[in-house]
């Protein structure tokens, strides 16, 4: 697909990822025949396949059972239920130092001391650390252990499953936040060593407000919501049937488009390359990144600076780290990397199902201009 240059180019998938027609479609359908899936009438049993359909997909796009699928409003509230459900099971809690807040605030609200595990310079969970935290343990102590699979604003993929063989050897519990990963890269839970694992239907072309915790077979999950007994007991709240059936198309479209999507790393490594060339840092640079995703840095160049002027030609991207405000704030991932002096300089571009070649392209342009207008302002200030 060829696009004029006067387009806005939306490079935000991992805010949210515009809504896939199949997804689209498949909630209107559910819409039209709205019925609580606990009916017993012919309705309801209609929207009960719809929910139950809709949980094999999800779970095929993570290689799981469907049984093992719990639908949740979103991302946050997965993260939460796996969090809440570790509460009096354990009494260690180590979270990675680059967690997104729906995790490190849930984290933070248990009532445990949270221990946090740091990463290297390149944004990677330094499993030497977790080693020789999890072999100082007392016997009996099963910590529970969070780690993303990939992060929100570098994109790095974290060592999950090395993880998983160390927290297991404890008898502990590893928690991922798949929310990023999903349907940008090949995800089987199994192999990863999973015991829960949080998705959010918006990032990969499904609705907002909803997602599911995926767990392993005897995971010890306790409900947040209580009510009505659905999604087995462990989240009460009649189903979200549309959103759901929307997550489901969308996993399904993510899974079918898994291969086309790694193209997208080929155009943004080209556009990288291109600012890297103008002096930017590009981070996480060494080491795997999701293939839509790159963080960029501009010494000097502030982030919201580089955001307004990037929107102003139209092209949509996000600061690191955008708080519910809207208003900017330094990133604490840049930070934990110990890359402090770019916390508040970096901006993330995601591209997604709707990305093409020529919008990286323009990306690097827009960008390269802003820069430009950015160091000429800056040599005038050192002149006056
Ligand atoms: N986890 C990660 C890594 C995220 O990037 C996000 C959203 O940005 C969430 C969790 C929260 O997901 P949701 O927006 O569905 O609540």
């Amino acid at each position: 697909m060829t696009r004029a240059f006067s387009q806005p180019v939306y490079l935000d998938h991992n805010a949210t990822s515009p809504v896939r027609p199949e997804a689209m479609s498949a909630m209107m359908s559910a819409l039209g025949q709205a019925a609580n899936p606990s009916s017993v009438h012919a309705a309801g049993r209609r929207a009960r396949a719809v929910v139950e359909d809709a949980r094999a997909a999800v779970a095929a796009l993570v290689g799981a059972a469907a049984p093992d699928v719990i639908f949740t409003s979103g991302g946050t509230e997965a993260n939460a239920l796996a969090l809440a459900s570790a509460a009096g099971w354990t009494s260690r809690l180590i979270i990675g130092a680059i967690e997104h807040e729906a995790v490190a605030a849930n984290a933070a609200a248990m009532g445990l001391p949270v221990e946090i595990w740091p990463v290297d310079a390149n944004g990677v969970a330094n499993l030497d650390w977790l080693q020789v935290r999890l072999a100082g343990l007392s016997a009996g102590e099963r910590p529970f252990v969070a780690l993303m699979l990939a992060n929100n604003e570098t994109g790095v993929i974290q060592p999950v499953a090395a993880a998983a063989v160390l927290v297991h050897a404890t008898q502990g519990w590893l928690h991922v936040d798949a929310v990023q990963a999903a349907g940008k890269i090949a995800i089987d839970v199994a192999a990863l060593g999973a015991d829960t694992l949080a998705l959010s239907a918006h990032k990969l072309g499904g609705p907002q407000g909803v997602g599911a915790l995926v767990h392993a077979e005897g995971a010890h999950l306790r409900p947040i919501l209580r009510g009505g007994g659905q999604e087995r007991g462990l989240r009460a709240g009649t189903e979200n049937v549309a959103g759901i059936a929307g997550f489901a198309a969308a996993a399904q479209a993510a899974l079918r488009d898994l291969e086309s999507l790694q193209a997208q790393a080929v155009w943004r490594d080209s556009a990288a390359e291109r600012l890297a060339a103008l002096g930017a840092v590009v981070v996480g640079q060494a080491v795997d990144r999701l293939p839509n995703t790159l963080c960029i840095a501009a010494p000097g160049f502030s982030a919201q600076l580089q955001v307004m002027g990037l929107d102003l030609e139209g092209v949509m991207v996000s600061a690191g780290a955008a708080c519910s405000s809207g208003r900017v704030k330094p990133s604490g991932v840049l930070a934990a990397m110990g890359l402090s002096e770019l916390a508040d300089c970096a901006v993330r571009a995601s591209g997604g199902w709707t990305t093409t070649e020529q919008d990286w392209n323009r990306f690097a342009e827009v960008w390269r201009h802003a820069y430009g207008r950015h160091t000429a302002r800056a040599r005038m200030k050192e002149f006056a």
